[in-house]
Parts: C-alpha cells; sequence; structure tokens
C-alpha cells in the first residue's frame, strides 16, 4: 500500500470509529502528509493509528489522538491559536490547515525539536510561528489567544496560560498527576477569568517540562 493510499484508509477509519466528525478537520488530516513529520527510516508507519518517535525521547501522537483534541478544541476560520509542544510540527500544520496560515504560534522547550519542527514545516503550505521556549508560561507576544493546546500532559491548567486566553476562549490539555494517564480536559474561559472544565476521556501523554508544569 502506498502512503496515499494509506492516508486516505487512515481518515476514513478514524471517521468509521468517530474520532474525525467535521468536515474541516477531515480535509486537514488528507491535506497534511503525516510522513513529512516522521523520521523517514519509520515514514512506511506514518499512517499506522499509533504514536511514534521523533527524537529526544519525545513522540508524536496517534492519529486518533490528535482527531480527540482537534475536535474537542472547537476550531474555527481566524481564530488565534498557540500550541504548546511542537515536537515534529505536524499538528501545528494540521492546526494551521484549519484556521488559517499566520494564525497558529507553537512552542518548544527542547532545541533540536523546535529545529526539527522548523525543518519538517517548510512541507506546510501554511504559516506556522515557531518558538523556543518554556510553553508553560505562554507567549504574551501574540496574545491574547482563542485556543490554547497542550499536547503534553500538565499537573494542572497553567495559570499564565490562562491569562493568555481570551474571555470565551478554550485551553485543552491532558491533566493529571500520574505519569501514565490522564484526563484530556477543556477549560473555557469566563468573563471573571476562571475556567469551567469539562472532563473527556482517558489519555497518556509525555510530560509537560516547565515552570508551571512537572
Ligand atoms: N504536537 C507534537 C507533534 O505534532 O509532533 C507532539 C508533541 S509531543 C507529544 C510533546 C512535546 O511537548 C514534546 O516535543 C516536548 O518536548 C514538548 N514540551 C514539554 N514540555 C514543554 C514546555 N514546557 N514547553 C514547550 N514544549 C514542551
Amino acid at each position: 500500500m502506498d502512503l496515499d493510499e494509506g492516508r486516505s484508509k487512515l481518515v476514513n477509519y478514524l471517521e468509521r470509529n468517530g474520532f474525525i466528525r467535521s468536515p474541516d478537520i477531515r480535509e486537514a488530516f488528507l491535506s497534511v502528509r503525516r510522513e513529512h513529520f516522521i523520521p523517514s527510516d519509520i515514514a512506511s508507519l506514518s499512517y499506522e493509528d499509533t504514536p511514534l518517535p521523533i527524537g529526544e525521547g519525545q513522540t508524536i501522537s496517534a492519529p486518533s489522538m490528535i482527531a480527540i483534541m482537534l475536535e474537542v478544541s472547537d476550531l474555527g476560520k481566524g481564530m488565534k491559536v498557540l500550541e504548546v509542544g511542537a515536537g515534529s510540527g505536524y499538528n501545528a500544520c494540521l492546526l494551521a490547515h484549519i484556521v488559517g496560515s499566520g494564525n497558529v504560534t507553537s512552542i518548544e522547550r527542547i532545541g533540536p525539536l523546535l529545529e526539527l519542527a522548523r525543518s519538517n514545516l517548510r512541507n506546510c503550505p501554511r504559516d506556522v510561528e515557531l518558538v523556543l521556549g518554556d510553553g508553560t508560561l505562554g507567549y504574551e507576544a501574540n496574545a491574547p489567544y482563542d485556543r490554547i493546546i497542550i499536547t503534553a500532559a500538565s499537573p494542572d491548567f497553567p495559570s499564565p496560560l490562562i491569562g493568555q486566553l481570551k474571555v470565551n476562549g478554550k485551553i485543552i490539555a491532558p491533566i493529571g498527576r500520574d505519569r501514565m494517564l490522564q484526563r484530556l480536559k477543556v477549560g473555557t474561559k469566563a468573563e471573571d477569568g476562571n475556567l469551567l472544565v469539562k472532563s473527556h476521556g482517558s489519555c497518556v501523554f509525555v510530560p509537560l517540562i516547565g515552570k508551571f508544569g512537572f
């Protein structure tokens, strides 16, 4: 099976099983080639529904997990999005397909991974701003954001990120102190600055390391 066939089979599988529900998310998964974000020696695994190593002890998440996070994020064209944990750059490219070029900022704390994301994102037809730093502090320069998506497990929602979220904006993260199991949570910022939090299913992510993380 070639990779194009693999991609469309994966998207059909994600739809059939309810992971992809929105046409814009389907379109993004069909447009972005996951093999451009995966080490070349394991590129044949690009369309398996599994997390894969990207170096530095980090992973690109399984497509079904990414689809779940994108669906609960309730994204729309023109929204300003901050992603914490650029990793390979794959999710940032999907996000930029959905919300539009120039609307996504992605922070990564590990220098070589930021360079990997920069190189991989040359294959992404949408612009993404990449920033090196501790994402638990957010990125004030482009705030406030409509959505903040944390792609690593955090003990709680980092308070600086809540500060950089618009009222009615949403923050999405795997939350939990257990390194082996978290819950995907979505916090919506109320007028008074507090978060209204909804819990979605269980998940397992690499830890968010930083001042307001682990
Ligand atoms: N979104 C990525 C992708 O599409 O490939 C996968 C992200 S990977 C599961 C989690 C990433 O979060 C790792 O690259 C890790 O280095 C990064 N990370 C962990 N703590 C961080 C922090 N405080 N700030 C920024 N990135 C962080």
